[in-house]
C-alpha cells in the first residue's frame, strides 16, 4: 500500500479535515481514478474516528484492533469486499450481503466505539436490488452508524445515492507530485503512471524493465514482435507470483498496452496502432478471463499488419 497521502488531494483533504472537527455525515462518497489514495484515505479517516484519542494513535485498543489484518478484527468496522455486493437471502442472508448488514448488524449499537463504520470499497458494484434496500437505511440512518462509499466516478453511482451523501472528490496526481512521491525520474515512466499510483508496483518491477526492452525490440524487427507475443503470453503463468509483488497480470497488460502507445507515438502508423491498442484495452476490460487470449491474438495480428506489412 502506498501512502500517497492526501498531500496532493487538496479538496478531499479539506473536506475530511472539516469532519475531523464536526459531526461526520451519515454517508461520505469518495470518488476518483484508481490509485489516487481513496481507500487509504478512507481507512485513515475511519481509524481516527474509532480511535480513543481521535488521532489514529496506533496504540489504543481501538487502533490495535483496527490495524489487525484486514481491519476485520474491530467489531465496529465493517469493510465489504471490493466486488459485487448482492442483496442476500431473505431468511438466512450470507455475510457481506446487504440483508446481512441490515438485519444482523445495523439494528444493534456499536460494541466498542461511539460509532460503527461501514465501508463499501466498490460502491459502484452494489447490485441494484441491494442498493434499493440500502437506500431506505441511508434515508434514515441510525445515529450510531456511518457509511463510506468508494467509487471510480460520480457517474457510476445513482442519483438517489449521491443526493444522500457528502462527495469527497479525488483527482489525478500531477506529474511533478508523482515524481516527488515515487522518486521516478524517467519522464516516460512517469507518464505511464497516468496521474495515479495504480501501476507503481508494476513500473518499479524487474518485469517492467524486461517488458520495455522487449517492446523496443519488437518495434525494430518482426522476429522481435513474435518474441514479444510469446513473452507476454508466458507472463500469464506468473500471476500468482505477481500477486506477491503487488501487481497483477492485468497491471502487466495495462503497462504493456501503454508502453506500445508511448513507443509508437512518432511512427507513421501510430494512428492504426493506437486504434488496435484501444480495442485491446476495452476488450480486456470487458473480457471474462477466458477471452483474454483472443484479444491478445487480435492485437498482435494488428501489430504485425500495421508495423511490418504496410511498407
Ligand atoms: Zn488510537
Amino acid at each position: 500500500m502506498h501512502s500517497s497521502g492526501l498531500k496532493y488531494q487538496r479538496v478531499a483533504s479539506r473536506i475530511l479535515d472539516y469532519y475531523r472537527q464536526h459531526p461526520v455525515p451519515p454517508l461520505l462518497i469518495f470518488t476518483g481514478p484508481h490509485g489516487t489514495g481513496k481507500l487509504d484515505a478512507a481507512l485513515q479517516f475511519i481509524q481516527e474516528q474509532l480511535c480513543e484519542a481521535g488521532t489514529a494513535c496506533g496504540s489504543c485498543s481501538d487502533c490495535r484492533l483496527f490495524q489487525q489484518i484486514g481491519g476485520e478484527a474491530h467489531p465496529d468496522f465493517i469493510q465489504f469486499p471490493a466486488e459485487k455486493t448482492p442483496i442476500g437471502d431473505a431468511k438466512k442472508p450470507e455475510p457481506f450481503t446487504v440483508r446481512w448488514l441490515l438485519s444482523t448488524r445495523l439494528p444493534f449499537a456499536p460494541y466498542h466505539a461511539k460509532r460503527r463504520f461501514v465501508l463499501f470499497p466498490a460502491a459502484d458494484l452494489i447490485n441494484h436490488e441491494a442498493e434499493t434496500a440500502l437506500l431506505k437505511t441511508l434515508e434514515e440512518p441510525p445515529d450510531h452508524t456511518r457509511f463510506i462509499f468508494i467509487a471510480d466516478s460520480v457517474e457510476s453511482l445513482k442519483e438517489t445515492i449521491l443526493s444522500r451523501g457528502v462527495h469527497v472528490p479525488f483527482h489525478h496526481v500531477p506529474l511533478r507530485a508523482l515524481e516527488a512521491q515515487t522518486g521516478i525520474r524517467d519522464v516516460h515512466d512517469l507518464e505511464m503512471l497516468g496521474g495515479s499510483f495504480e501501476l507503481l508496483d508494476m513500473i518499479q518491477s524487474e518485469a517492467y524493465r524486461s517488458l520495455k526492452a522487449a517492446v523496443d525490440d519488437a518495434l525494430s524487427h518482426q522476429l522481435g514482435l513474435l518474441e514479444l507475443e510469446a513473452y507476454v503470453r508466458e507472463e500469464a503463468k506468473r500471476n500468482a507470483e505477481m500477486k506477491e509483488l503487488e501487481y497483477t497480470y492485468e497491471d502487466f497488460l495495462q503497462a504493456f498496452a501503454l508502453l506500445l502507445l508511448q513507443r509508437t507515438r512518432r511512427m507513421p502508423v501510430a494512428g492504426d496502432i493506437t486504434q488496435a491498442v484501444h480495442q485491446f484495452l476495452s476488450g480486456m476490460r470487458m473480457a471474462q478471463g477466458g477471452m483474454l487470449p483472443f484479444h491478445l491474438s487480435r492485437l498482435f495480428f494488428d501489430l504485425h499488419r500495421t508495423i511490418y506489412e504496410t511498407v
